[in-house]
């Protein structure tokens, strides 16, 4: 396996240190024609940077079995009835802070996490297996689409004794990094970042809905 490592850090970091959304007179990074501030974006698998779009070029690029160069992000947000995952393994995936989205990068063939931080998104090896340990408890996984979706977990804290669990569209995650970035004091974020990330997780509720079951 071919491991560029630094590729999706890298994106992440032009992602989230770029100005937040929108820019008055943007265009669409494909065809240049204007778009509005709600746009669709698309990711470029190799670069793993994310493009603002029309509707016209993102459409082009919906089919999930392709094989193309860039993957429509989907606009959906998915809550699992009963998640499989505890204390155990969130301990297994060694986050520092108490949030992580995970991913399935098509082109390294593998899935990564990344945890926000001061300086954006930071890449945490994720331990050997422990996805497919995830993904084996909660068959349900399996509908996250390489690439553009990633799984969103939020571990428990005095005022959320659960997990959150979700499936989320990538660009959703970049934008609550982005937005953390800013809001980020100490080792564990601070209140303000707290705040955030609550006010996300309130949105994401309201939008999510129960992944259909597999093998029906
Ligand atoms: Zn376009
Ligand atoms: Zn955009």
């Amino acid at each position: 396996m071919t491991t560029n490592g630094r590729a999706p850090l890298a994106s992440l970091r032009r992602i989230t240190s770029t100005r937040p959304e929108p820019v008055v007179g943007e265009r669409c990074e494909m065809c240049a024609a204007p778009i509005t501030d709600e746009h669709p974006h698309v990711v470029n698998l190799e670069s793993r940077a994310l493009m603002c779009t029309c509707r016209g070029c993102y459409l082009l690029f919906t089919a999930e079995q392709a094989t193309l160069r860039y993957r429509a992000v989907p606009d959906r947000y998915l809550s699992f009835a009963d998640f499989s995952f505890g204390m155990g393994d969130w301990d297994d995936l060694q986050i520092p802070v108490g949030l992580v989205f995970l991913f399935k990068n098509s082109v390294q063939d593998r899935t990564v996490a990344f945890y926000p931080g001061p300086a954006g998104a930071t890449e945490s090896e994720l331990p050997l297996d422990a996805w497919e340990r995830i993904e084996a408890a909660n068959p349900d996984l399996r509908v996250m689409q390489a690439d553009v979706e990633a799984l969103l977990l939020r571990g428990p804290d005095r005022e959320h004794p659960g997990f959150s669990c979700h499936v989320v569209p990538i660009d959703a995650c970049y934008e609550l990094v982005g937005r953390l970035r800013s809001l980020w004091r100490g080792f564990d974020g601070g209140q303000e970042a707290r705040a955030a990330i609550d006010d996300f997780f309130a949105r994401v509720e309201k939008r999510s809905r129960p992944v259909e079951t597999t093998g029906s």
